[in-house]
């Protein structure tokens, strides 16, 4: 199996070799990551500036640094490491959620959504951990990974569909097993923080705190709250089909036909 992991860390944090060095027990791995921190880029690209690629010594494993984000490290990827393609790409291990519409915001899950719009069974794995400095454990993700990898492997994915997968950061005697659920809603408070600079002048700080909010039922939010690892199959296909007739009879559309395709 070729397999090319990713994050959005960058190539020297601790997770991308904990999920590297899993992944090399099931297939050959190259690692192709950003070099330097891109957390919460979402699924930007960069089309703007030159890429530049280096190889990096990372032991038995190949792997490239990118001066880029996720989605650039997996399109690189897929020219430079696998031009023949691969079979599987996985993004993480992330030290932080990436739950409810966190996603939207995720490099991590990002990186996930480019190996599944270029075809390839793509998981994006991530530690929830909610308290700042508290141990990610990333052995409990692997841990996690390496029981259920053939039944990864072997399920049944819909095109366009990918998995996001939080671990809750216990250890794994603790883990009570996994809940293939929805996303939830919105898991931060105090998004913005209004500060003064030395010279008084105020500037705003982005990020909050995150407030798990395990009452939204049935959601990867509560399935993590209950110290279960959450499965979220999410699909590139964000239109609310629900809708399609009702809003196309508001607008005067010709929504039937927009609604049968
Ligand atoms: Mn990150």
């Amino acid at each position: 199996m070729r397999i090319l992991v990713t994050n959005d860390d960058g190539i020297y944090a601790p997770g991308l070799r904990f999920l590297a060095e899993a992944a090399a027990s099931h297939g050959r791995v190259k690692v192709v990551a950003p070099d330097r921190e891109r957390s919460a880029c979402g699924h930007s690209m960069t089309m703007r500036d030159p890429l530049r690629v280096h190889p990096v010594a990372w032991g038995a494993i190949e792997a490239w640094e990118v001066n880029g984000v996720p989605v650039d490290c997996v399109n690189v990827g897929l020219t430079v490491a696998w031009p023949e393609g691969c079979d599987l790409v996985l993004s993480g291990i992330n030290p932080g959620p990436n739950l409810g519409y966190d996603v939207t915001y995720s490099g991590t899950v990002a990186a996930a959504m480019e190996g599944a719009i270029n075809g390839i069974r793509s998981i994006a794995l991530s530690m929830a951990v909610f308290a700042n400095g508290a141990p990610p454990h990333f052995e409990t993700g692997v841990a996690w990974l390496q029981d259920r990898w053939s039944a990864l492997m072997a399920a049944d994915l819909p095109p366009e569909t990918f998995l996001n997968i939080n671990v809750p950061a216990v250890t794994y005697d603790r883990i009570r097993g996994e809940r293939v659920v929805p996303m939830g809603g919105r898991i931060y408070e105090d998004r913005v923080e209004e500060r003064d600079d030395p010279w008084g002048r105020p500037y705003f700080w982005q990020g909050g705190v995150a407030v798990l909010d395990g009452a939204q039922p049935n959601t990867d939010l509560e399935g993590v709250t209950d110290e279960y690892v959450s499965v979220t199959p999410l699909m590139l296909n964000w239109t609310n089909r629900t809708i399609l007739r009702s809003l196309g009879a508001s607008l005067g559309a010709s929504a039937p036909l927009a609604a049968e395709r």
